[in-house]
């Protein structure tokens, strides 16, 4: 059996009058993340892990923010296209592990929906997804505010899936 191994990175800046969305749960927070879709910067990680560890280009590839049916789109939606997409070419996620580097608000209580929400998305066991959650200790432009970053990674099988 072939593994592959994919990882993802992306940031959104945090602005006024926007939705705070992370792993699809909504984060009561006065700001949210600005972006063409819903900005879910952790299923953007995620969506990205999957399609690098596929070989299949990058997020940008799959939904160009210039088109206008994803404005305002929800990344979990993405994140089942992208399922779809493995599936066709017989890849099955083993496991997705990724961290949301935010210095506020707290995301302890909202990990554990999070990781339910995205293995729910993908049809995975629950123990197949991992969500962390940490601070930059206040340096750079996470520990500023300005915005939230996450990091993914994921192990693809290759094979009857
Ligand atoms: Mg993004």
């Amino acid at each position: 059996m072939a593994f592959r191994i994919g990882q993802g990175y992306d940031v959104h800046r945090l602005a006024e009058n926007r939705p705070l969305i992370l792993g699809g749960v909504e984060i009561p927070y006065p700001l949210g993340l600005l972006g063409h879709s819903d900005a879910d910067v952790l299923c953007h990680a995620i969506i990205d892990a999957l399609l690098g560890a596929a070989g299949l280009g990058d997020i940008g590839r799959h939904f160009p923010d210039t088109y206008p049916q994803y404005k305002n789109m929800s990344s979990l939606s993405m994140l089942s296209m992208v399922a779809d997409l493995l599936a066709k070419n017989q890849l099955a996620v083993e496991n997705i592990d990724a961290t949301v580097v935010a210095q506020e608000p707290k995301l302890t209580v909202y990990k554990e929906k999070m990781a339910e929400n995205i293995a729910r998305t993908m049809k995975l066991p629950s123990d197949a997804v991992n969500i962390k959650a940490t601070t930059e200790e206040g340096l750079g432009f996470t520990g500023a505010g300005e915005g939230i970053a996450a990091q993914a990674v994921c192990l693809l099988r290759k094979g009857n899936v």
